[in-house]
């Protein structure tokens, strides 16, 4: 395709910070690179504890340990989200109590999720779905009043705002993802943020394959050993070099897809207007961060339709998800409600090409394309 749906592009020092870590002689894990990104996080956003991870998947498969869950326990996540949200519970034996997203946005419908809860319930994992901030302070307040986890997965939210609290800085644990799609990247990458002390210290055990390593380089331990379950979650050094870089740039990087993702909406709003779709809506608690420019279309028939003529120009447009209640692997072992919301941006919501490097000229074909679609 002539305009891709997105495409990687180097922001300012990646290679010059790639070539360093070779020359430090440390390519893997948890050195200057990671430390250095870690508490840009740690800084920026008021995270206690922040943990790089080779996947935003990595972060919330962590976050799913951390949680120590039992057979039968269950956990409660939008039905309208990418696979790795559920997943990671799944691995851990959890069973998903899928939630409905709101008429009127992709993300979970909050006020349906008191009545979701059981007994067996042990965490919510609210997605801020393109950057934009569920409604967290009823998420909290259910949660403290039944003693649950929140993990905010904030894989597409990184420079974004509930109110004037960053994202991924309000639940107990939350994931970033530095994927290649995402605004910031790293080729893949990720990382956990530990806003509840009583998680960090395990946490960093978890991260290094179940021991000690962690506190005994800092001379907090006198025995390197193994101490709890665990995995490999560290990216090497290279990636966090790239990613570095790619943080140093968030200022220029965030303009520019603001600006597109403004210029979008600018351009296409008379036509939802007048009926032709529906474009963003923004509740009043959220600053988004541009991560994903959406058209919820009439009908699937209508966004195949869409779909197919911008193809026929040269530019790619994608749809996602498919509803996890009614997977494959899922289906039979949901509880059989239905879920109309999920199902009506499953079926009707298309995303629009937007990256670093989309020229405006580019970004101008594909809103002709759409308004003589439309016309
Ligand atoms: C990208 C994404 C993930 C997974 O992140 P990876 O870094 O690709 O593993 C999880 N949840 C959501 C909502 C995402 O968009």
């Amino acid at each position: 395709m002539r305009i891709p749906f997105n495409k990687p592009a180097l922001a300012g020092r990646e290679l010059e910070y790639i070539q360093q870590a070779v020359s430090n002689g440390h390519l893997s894990g948890n050195g200057a690179f990671t430390r250095q990104c870690q508490t840009f996080f740690e800084h920026r956003y008021g995270i206690q504890k922040a943990l790089l991870t080779t996947s935003g998947t990595a972060a919330l498969e962590m976050a799913a340990l951390l949680l120590d869950l039992q057979p039968g326990d269950e956990v409660i996540i939008p039905s309208f989200t990418f696979t790795s949200t559920a997943n990671a519970f799944v691995l851990r034996g959890a069973r998903i109590v899928f939630a409905d997203s709101s008429a009127s946005h992709p993300n979970m419908a909050v006020g349906q999720v008191a009545a979701l809860i059981t007994r067996r319930t042990r965490a919510i994992v609210p997605v801020h779905y393109a950057g934009v901030a569920c409604d967290m302070a009823p998420i909290m307040a259910l949660a403290e009043h039944h003693g649950l986890v929140v993990i905010e997965d904030a894989a597409q939210a990184i420079e974004s705002f509930y109110l004037d609290r960053p994202l991924g800085s309000i639940g107990h644990l939350a994931a970033f993802s530095f994927h290649e799609t995402k605004n910031i990247s790293a080729g893949e990458g990720g990382l956990l943020a530990i806003n509840d002390p009583r998680f960090a210290a395990r946490a960093e055990i978890l991260w290094e394959k179940g021991t000690n390593r962690a506190a005994f380089f800092r001379g907090e331990t006198a025995r390197y050993q193994w101490v709890d379950v665990g995995s490999s979650f560290l990216p090497p050094e290279l990636t966090a070099a790239y990613l570095l870089a790619q943080l140093e740039q968030l200022a220029v990087i965030q303009q520019q897809r603001l600006r597109q993702w403004n210029r979008y909406y600018a351009a296409l709003l008379p036509l939802a207007q007048a009926g032709c779709f529906a474009v963003p809506t923004l509740p009043d608690y959220a600053r988004h961060n541009g991560h994903i420019f959406y058209l919820i279309c009439a009908d699937r028939t209508q966004r195949q339709a869409l779909i197919q003529q911008l193809a026929a120009a040269g530019i790619l447009a994608v749809f996602h998800y498919q509803t996890l209640h009614n997977s494959t692997f899922y289906r039979a072992k949901h509880d059989g409600r239905d879920l109309p919301h999920a199902t009506r941006y499953d079926q009707c919501l298309v995303r629009l090409p937007l990256y670093y490097e989309l020229t405006e000229a580019d970004q101008q074909t594909v809103i002709d394309v759409v308004r003589t679609f439309f016309a």
